[in-house]
């Protein structure tokens, strides 16, 4: 029997997906230790080299257990293939590159993580791309506005980290389609367990997989997905049709075909080159991960939605964002995208503004000050505290950051216990 992935669900996928052993094989995915990769003929080597055979030959640009794990998270997300990366910023920085280059630009949402607002938006500038940030509360018009001539990709966060705000898909690639370019989405909170942004219209994925991915904050890692249907041979992008000369002259579209010319590329081309490569070992434990997020998203959206419900009516809360829930502004958005659950993460802002909220953080006893979200630990943050301590209280009030607001990465524990601790906590302010 073969796996085949038209024929099974989700569930499956997570568990099985991505590796098929044969007879006598480990039945759990082995780690493949090996730098090299060793063959019986240089004709057979030269193959690999001319793209003209599959196979392995050295780690930095593929590894068996590595490529098990893109397959699957390449099902999971309905693409045509997937390149795994050290760190969710060095696929976030490849998905750019591979497309752009010095003396372009990309369009960017400004609701998004602040370490991509500093790739995108600080250190791409140094290499000599334009990122143009644009509100997603802006008209198509304003927005349109910013797409030119060199102007490469659109680029969001189906949830932002860590406003929460929720990315209108369909109506950002319909934009990006009108002027003959992609969409790029970061789909790490969701998690293709609870959006699939290639069903709206998204050209390309990226991830942190050391999020919920993983899930247990145990592994570092980044995830590139190619849709396989955005026409690159639009006449805009000649980095993926016309000779590349790194490669003794291959077209990608043409030796590929459009399902695959992006995700060939950002592997033979800019993984050789930048070697930001997942290792085996990341690759194994992301696996162990993954075969638990379908049963572990639904978990961190039910205990967030219910601490969430308890938070919003607790007299020490000034506010609660979740918008999961029913009286959010982005509740429509989210009925459309995510009508499963969003994922794990709310905020609050408690009364008392900073000392509000270190009274409450420091009496916490289940929950744990961390600087990570999404694993299955309970855990919380106060940017005023943290991520954004420089700021005064003005600057911080601009930004929109109240000084007493909490990021609450909502864990799978008993829910019964961790709205114990919330409470506990509370009465502390
Ligand atoms: C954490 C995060 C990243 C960066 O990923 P790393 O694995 O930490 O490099 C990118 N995008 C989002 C939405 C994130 O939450």
């Amino acid at each position: 029997m073969s796996f085949d992935k038209k024929n099974y669900g989700m569930d499956t996928l997570c568990v099985q997906g991505g590796y098929e052993p044969g007879n006598g094989e480990p039945r759990i995915l082995p780690i493949y230790q090996s730098t090299t990769y060793k063959y019986n003929s240089t004709d057979e080597v030269g193959g690999l080299f001319d793209l003209t055979a599959d196979g392995h030959m050295y780690s930095r640009i593929s590894n068996p257990t590595v490529a098990a794990v893109e397959k699957k998270i390449a099902d999971l997300e309905g693409g045509t293939g997937c390149l795994l990366c050290s760190t969710g910023m060095a696929a976030i920085m490849l998905a750019v590159l591979n497309i752009t280059s010095a003396g372009q630009n990309i369009v960017v949402s400004n609701s998004i993580y602040g370490g991509s607002v500093n790739l995108l938006g600080v250190t791409l500038k140094r290499f000599g791309i334009e990122t143009r940030f644009f509100s997603q509360n802006s008209t198509d018009g304003e927005i349109e506005a910013l797409i030119d001539g060199n102007t490469r990709l659109i680029y969001g966060e189906t949830l932002s980290n860590p406003n929460l705000d929720v990315f209108d898909i369909e109506r950002f690639a319909a934009m990006a389609h009108r002027h003959g370019i992609p969409l790029v989405i970061d789909n790490t909170f969701p998690t293709p367990i609870n959006c699939r942004p290639f069903l709206f219209g998204a050209d390309i994925v990226v991830h942190s997989t050391s999020k919920y991915m993983d899930g247990h904050a145990a592994v570092m890692g980044g995830a590139i997905i190619d849709g396989g249907h955005f026409d690159w041979t639009n006449g805009r992008f000649p980095e993926l049709t016309e000779p590349d000369a790194s490669y003794h002259g291959i077209s990608y579209t043409e030796n590929f075909g459009i399902s695959s010319a992006y995700i060939v590329k950002a592997r033979v081309q800019l993984m050789r080159d930048m070697g930001v490569s997942m290792t085996a070992l990341s690759a194994f434990i992301l696996n162990i991960g993954l075969e638990t997020l379908h049963l572990r998203m639904p978990r961190h959206c039910e205990n967030a939605l219910a601490a969430a419900v308890f938070l919003e009516k607790h007299p020490k809360v000034e506010k609660v964002s979740c918008p999961g829930m029913k009286n959010d502004p982005r509740y429509p958005l989210v009925e459309k995208y995510m009508p499963n659950g969003t994922c794990g993460v709310i905020s609050f802002t408690v009364r008392g503004g900073r000392d509000g909220a270190v009274r409450f953080m420091d009496s916490l006893k289940l929950a744990s000050i961390v600087v990570h979200v999404a694993d299955a630990r309970t855990g919380v943050l106060n940017p005023a505290g943290t991520t954004h301590r420089q700021l005064s209280d003005e600057q911080l009030a601009a930004a929109g950051i109240p000084a007493g607001l909490i990021r609450l990465s909502v864990g799978i524990e008993g829910i019964g216990d961790i709205i114990a601790d919330l409470t506990q906590a509370l009465e502390k302010v």
